[in-house]
């Protein structure tokens, strides 16, 4: 796809960006595996001093970055700006950490000989990346690896070019060597020549299952590290003693927030009997009082999707389920307005038959499943090809627990919908993906962990 920034609440095409030639892309390499061979050399004083000032001038420089966010994919102001907090919290993070995360650890062979695994850097990790978080998701492999002192060559979204050389400069400004981090306005095939670099030693993605497949495979072939973050259809799961209240505050967040279009979204409400109808008529009332607008308007509290693509392809999606049996208690189809806009929509009904009933639906469009208890809430959260968030409501928090561990997924929020922290891993199982991002587990992810064994 061309790299393009295209404003989705009016749809005008605001400026194109040429992608790199094959020569460019070779160049690129070479810049970044010069400056690998540099700073895997450098200490952490020096990567931290890069980490904090990048944190600074995010803060400093905190409308610019959040204003790129939203004309680029719609996302809300006041939510850019969160997006900007968040990524330098992720870069102090690692600042403050990375060196105690990697450093030696002392091991105790039975043979009584001394041996310690140390954490060394491994090379060039190719990144390739989407546009919901178009600064978030770059931190995440941004930070760990530039801490661990090797270097990042980044394939960002093509509908967000403009956040992409936004964040290449921010780490440049910050004191980062030319090739520490580098933005690449590439083709998915120039992708997938790349990772037969040798020069490649890992790959991370995050994005669709069907972009990980095709990354993964092409990683795989080469026998390359790769760690894949991909989406998920979240459980939120309402048992009948949760707090209602909370429940549904929590769960109108959990479904809209940027949108609808977070890999850790709530998307499949899961109530049990005794509360679905009061739960139900309570979220229909709070998706009626969205106000759909410019999200650069501050009384905004629906936005636009990330592209007219997107919301033609929501709005498919939920056509296909209502013609398969769904019912819309709220919603179901686009406004009658320019720009890419989705009704805020609840289905139910949604049968097992319903083609649907597996997909994930990335946008403010919620699925609502009744259910007759606990037991039949776990099985249906499991009953999914995605295993990446979930939440489970309920005021007696072992009984919270005890449903928690019976969830097929990375992660288990109690009385939330899951979300993110620097210092909590975040990742999936099954078709959600594998390896950590953030927290300690992230920045071993592409660490060599190599062991010193001492004879005497
Ligand atoms: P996407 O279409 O997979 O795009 C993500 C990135 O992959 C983009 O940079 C895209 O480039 C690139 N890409 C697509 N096909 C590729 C290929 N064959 N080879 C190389 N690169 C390729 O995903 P999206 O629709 O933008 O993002 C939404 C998805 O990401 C959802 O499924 C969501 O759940 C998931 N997600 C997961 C996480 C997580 O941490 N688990 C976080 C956020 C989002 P172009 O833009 O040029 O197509």
């Amino acid at each position: 796809m061309a790299y393009q920034t295209i404003n989705p609440f009016n749809n005008e095409t605001v400026k194109t960006f040429p992608t790199l030639t094959d020569d460019e892309i070779k160049n690129l390499v070479n810049q970044a595996d010069a400056c690998y061979k540099q700073w895997r050399k450098t200490d952490f004083a020096t990567r931290r001093k890069v980490m904090k000032k990048a944190a600074s001038i995010l803060r400093d420089k905190k409308a610019e970055f959040a204003r790129l966010v939203t004309l680029e994919m719609g996302k809300l102001i006041a939510e850019a700006e969160g997006e900007v907090d968040l990524t330098a919290d992720i870069f102090d993070y690692y600042a403050d950490n990375a060196e105690q995360f990697l450093a030696p650890e002392k091991l105790t062979p039975s043979d009584g000989r001394k041996a310690y695994v140390e954490h060394d850097s491994v090379g060039i990790i190719l990144c390739v990346e989407p546009w919901n978080f178009p600064y978030y998701q770059l931190v995440r492999v941004a930070a760990t690896n530039l801490m661990t002192g090797n270097v990042v060559m980044v394939k960002h979204a093509s509908i967000v070019p403009q956040c992409a050389a936004a964040f290449e400069k921010l780490l440049l400004d910050a004191g980062a060597p030319k090739g520490a981090y580098t933005n690449l306005y590439a083709s998915t095939d120039q992708v997938s020549k790349l990772i037969t670099d040798r020069r490649i030693r890992g790959v991370a993605v995050t994005g669709s299952e069907k972009a990980g497949s095709v990354v993964a495979g092409k990683a795989g072939e080469s026998l390359k590290k790769s760690t894949m973050e991909l989406g998920g259809s979240d459980a939120f799961i309402v048992l009948e003693d949760a707090d209602l209240d909370k429940a549904v505050q929590w769960g109108l967040w959990g479904r809209m927030n940027n949108t609808g279009q977070c890999c850790v979204a709530a998307k499949r409400f899961i109530v049990v009997e005794a509360i679905a109808d009061k739960f139900l008529e309570r979220l229909k009332e709070c998706f009626s009082k969205l106000t759909m607008g410019d999200p650069m308007d501050r009384s905004t509290t629906l936005g636009p999707l990330s592209s007219e693509s997107a919301a033609k392809d929501l709005a498919a999606q939920t056509a296909e389920a209502i013609k398969h049996g769904a019912k819309a208690v709220i919603g179901g189809k686009r406004p009658d307005r320019p720009g890419a806009f989705m009704e805020a929509t609840i289905l139910t009904n949604i049968t097992k038959d319903n083609p649907v009933f597996y997909k994930e639906f990335f946008g403010p469009v919620a699925m609502f499943f009744r259910v007759p208890d606990e037991k039949a809430a776990i099985e249906l959260a499991n009953d999914s090809e995605f295993g990446l968030g979930g939440s489970v409501f309920s005021q007696d928090i072992e009984r919270a627990k005890r449903v928690a561990s019976q969830i097929d997924t990375g992660m288990v929020f109690i009385n939330r919908p899951t979300w993110t922290t620097p210092d909590l891993p975040f990742g999936g199982v099954k078709h959600s993906g594998y390896g950590r991002e953030l927290a300690k587990d992230g920045i071993l992810e592409f660490a060599n962990r190599k062991l010193i064994y001492i004879e005497n």
